[in-house]
C-alpha cells in the first residue's frame, strides 16, 4: 500500500493541474471584511471517468458564497445557515486509466487530493471542523455509500467507498479514522466522507445554489460527459429513487441494434450523446477541440455538435414524455457548445415530444455551476449531513438535508 501510495502521489503531482483564479480565491481577510464568521468547512471531490475534481467550500455564518471557481470566474451564491459565505479554491486531476481500474489507486489518489485540501483549510482556518464529501460516477447505495456498479470507474464497482477513502487518507496522514459514521468529523481524526451519485451532488447544486435555486420546481439535470449523468429534482430536493439509482438516462436505448454500451446494454443514448460521441462526429481528438472549433465557426464541427444537439433533443422528448418537468438543465463539458447544441435540442424536443406542439414544453438551458456542481454538490451535501444546513441563494426557509 505504501509503495503504490507513494506511486499515485507522484502522479497526482505530476499530472495535477491547479487552475487558480486571480488571488486564488477568497481569503481570511476578505472574510473578516465582510463580517462573516466561519463555521465549517468541507471538501469536495468529484470522480468522474478521466478525472477528479476537486474544492473546498467554507461555510461561515454571514450571507454571501463568493470565491474563485477552477476556471478563474467569479462564482456569487449564498450558503449557511442566517445565510452564509464561502471560499472556493479548486482543483483538477487526471485519472490514468491504469488508475481507474484500480480501486485502491483510485481511493489512494483522491485521498492525496484530499490531502492537500486539508492543509490548505488547516493553514488559513485553523480549528475549523472540516468533512469531506465525495461525487462518483457509480450508483452509490443512499444508505452505506457503497458503490453498486459503475460502467466508468472499474476499480470502484462493489466497493465500501466512505470507509475505503477513509482509510486511505488515515493511511497518507497517519491520523487515526474517527469513529462513527459518515459525515461525523473530528479534530485529530479523519472523518469518514459522504458519498453520493455525481449527477444528485450536481442537481442539487443546480437546485440549491444556482442562482435560480429557491424555485419549487421539477427539473431534470442531465450531465454530459464521460456518459450521460442524469438527476431529477421536484420542490427543490433530489429524487434519488426507490433504491438511489433514479436519473440513469444515459443508459436508456435508443437504438437496440446500436454498438455495446460498457454498462452491458446495447445503443444507450449517452452512446450517441457523449464526449467521445461528439469527438468521433467531427474527426477531432476530444469533445473540446471539437466545441472549440465548432465555436470558432469550424463548419464541420458544427455540424458535429448540431448531430450530437438532436440525439440529445430525442432522448429529452422521452424524458419529457415519462416526467413532465418544468426545466432541463444540461451540464457536463459537453454542455459548453452552448446553443450550437441546444437549439438543435430544443427543435428535436419538439418535434418528438408526444403532442409536443400543442403542450408547454419545458426549457432547457446550461448548468450555472457547469463542471464544479460535482464537488461543490458533494461538500455541499457532507456539510448539511454534519448537521451545518446550507441555504439556497434565493430567500427562504433553510431546507432540510437533500436526501
Ligand atoms: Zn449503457
Amino acid at each position: 500500500m505504501r509503495r503504490r501510495t507513494a506511486a499515485v502521489e507522484r502522479e497526482h503531482r505530476e499530472h495535477r493541474e491547479i487552475r487558480r483564479g486571480t488571488e486564488g480565491g477568497l481569503d481570511v481577510a476578505d472574510v473578516g471584511r465582510t463580517g462573516d464568521t466561519p463555521v465549517a468547512a468541507a471538501i469536495g471531490l468529484d470522480v468522474g471517468g478521466g478525472a477528479v475534481k476537486a474544492g473546498t467550500v467554507v461555510l461561515t455564518s454571514g450571507g454571501t458564497l463568493t470565491g474563485t471557481d477552477v476556471t478563474g470566474t467569479d462564482v456569487t451564491g449564498t450558503v449557511s445557515p442566517g445565510g452564509g459565505g464561502s471560499a472556493i479554491e479548486a482543483a483538477e486531476t487526471r485519472i490514468e486509466h491504469q488508475v481507474e481500474s484500480d480501486g485502491d489507486a483510485l481511493s489512494a489518489l483522491c485521498a492525496a487530493i484530499a490531502r492537500d485540501q486539508y492543509g490548505g483549510l488547516r493553514s488559513r482556518w485553523p480549528g475549523l471542523p472540516v468533512v469531506w464529501g465525495v461525487s462518483a460516477a457509480a450508483w452509490i447505495d443512499p444508505h452505506s455509500g457503497r458503490s453498486v456498479f459503475s460502467p466508468h470507474l472499474g476499480g470502484w464497482r462493489d466497493r465500501a467507498l466512505p470507509q475505503d477513502l477513509a482509510r486511505a487518507l488515515s493511511d497518507l496522514t497517519g491520523l487515526p479514522m474517527a469513529p462513527g459514521e459518515a459525515s461525523g468529523h473530528a479534530s485529530g481524526a479523519v472523518p469518514v466522507p459522504s458519498v453520493i451519485n455525481d449527477a444528485d451532488a450536481a442537481a442539487w447544486a443546480e437546485a440549491r445554489l444556482a442562482t435560480s435555486a429557491g424555485r419549487r420546481d421539477r427539473m431534470v439535470l442531465v450531465a454530459i460527459g464521460t456518459g450521460i449523468g442524469g438527476a431529477l429534482v421536484r420542490d427543490g430536493a433530489v429524487d434519488i429513487g426507490e433504491h438511489g439509482m433514479a436519473g440513469e438516462f444515459g443508459h436508456m436505448t435508443m437504438d437496440p441494434a446500436g454498438p455495446p454500451c460498457p454498462c452491458g446494454n446495447t445503443g444507450c443514448w449517452e452512446l450517441l450523446v457523449s464526449a467521445d460521441a461528439l469527438a468521433a462526429r467531427a474527426g477531432r481528438a476530444s469533445a473540446r477541440a471539437a466545441i472549440d472549433d465548432a465555436l470558432a465557426g469550424d463548419p464541420a464541427c458544427r455540424d458535429a455538435v448540431a448531430g450530437t444537439g438532436r440525439w440529445l433533443g430525442r432522448g429529452l422528448a422521452t424524458l419529457a414524455a415519462v416526467l413532465d418537468p418544468g426545466r432541463f438543465v444540461i451540464g457536463g463539458g459537453v454542455a459548453t457548445a452552448g446553443e450550437l447544441l441546444l437549439a438543435p435540442a430544443r427543435e428535436e424536443l419538439a418535434r418528438h415530444l408526444p403532442g409536443g406542439r400543442r403542450r408547454p414544453l419545458p426549457s432547457v438551458s446550461v448548468a450555472t455551476w457547469g463542471n464544479r456542481s460535482g464537488w461543490v454538490g458533494a461538500a455541499g451535501v457532507a456539510l448539511e449531513r454534519a448537521g451545518w444546513p446550507v441555504r439556497s441563494l434565493a430567500t427562504g426557509p433553510a431546507t432540510s438535508p437533500a436526501r
